[in-house]
Order: structure tokens, then sequence, then C-alpha cells
């Protein structure tokens, strides 16, 4: 009996997975790459890319639901763990200013293509 269910695609980083590779490889070079046609779930199946999704409502497995919803909300935990430190920490990597651009450098022929013209 064929399987009617849309599973959630099991990968180290939620939507991060062999079909968003496919799909980003498609999308810039316009080339389909030959990568394997199923990928596992977080039902510990085997699906065709074809019936998976990273929108919670479209899976329709409710194990993969299940687990879907412990991994989105771990990174959604971790995520926000990560965005009190850096407010807590100023000098921290995301609050650090950009150096100012020194205007006695010359400027190449590229960026000068992209300067506004006034
Ligand atoms: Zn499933």
């Amino acid at each position: 009996m064929k399987d009617p269910h849309v599973h959630a695609e099991k990968t180290p980083v939620p939507g991060f997975g062999h079909a968003a590779i496919r799909s980003t490889i498609t999308e810039a070079t316009g080339l389909v790459p030959s990568l394997p046609k199923t990928v596992g779930t977080g039902c510990r199946l085997r699906r065709p890319i074809a019936m998976i999704s990273t929108a919670p409502e479209k899976i329709t497995c409710l194990v993969c639901r299940e687990w879907a919803r412990e991994e989105y909300l771990t990174w959604a935990g971790m995520a926000r763990a990560a965005a009190k430190l850096a407010e807590a920490e100023p000098r921290s990597a995301a609050a650090r200013r950009r150096p100012p651009r020194t205007t006695s450098a010359p400027r190449s022929a590229l960026t000068a293509r992209f300067e506004v013209i006034r």
C-alpha cells in the first residue's frame, strides 16, 4: 500500500537537508544534481523527496510531526540563547561596528561601476 503521508526530513538542522540542498543547487545552476531520490524521515523511514516538507502544517505523519516539533523547539531555544549571549556581551561580533572606510584607497573599476551617479 502506498504511503499517503507527508513526512519531515531528518536533518542535523531543520530545513537544511538533502531536499534544501537539491533545491538550492537547482535554483542556482539550473541543473538537477544526482542526489538520492529518498531521504531519511523523523519516523525513521526513507521516503521520496516529493513526500517531505519542512512546513509543520503540511506534515501529516504524526510521528514526524512530533519529531519536527521537538527539533524546531530545540533549535528555537538555541537561537534564543545565542541571541541573549550576543546582547549580553557588548563586544560580540553582532555588536561590533565595521571599521571606517578609508578614502585614500584606490577604487577599482568594479567598485566604480556600482557608484551611484548623481
Ligand atoms: Zn514520518
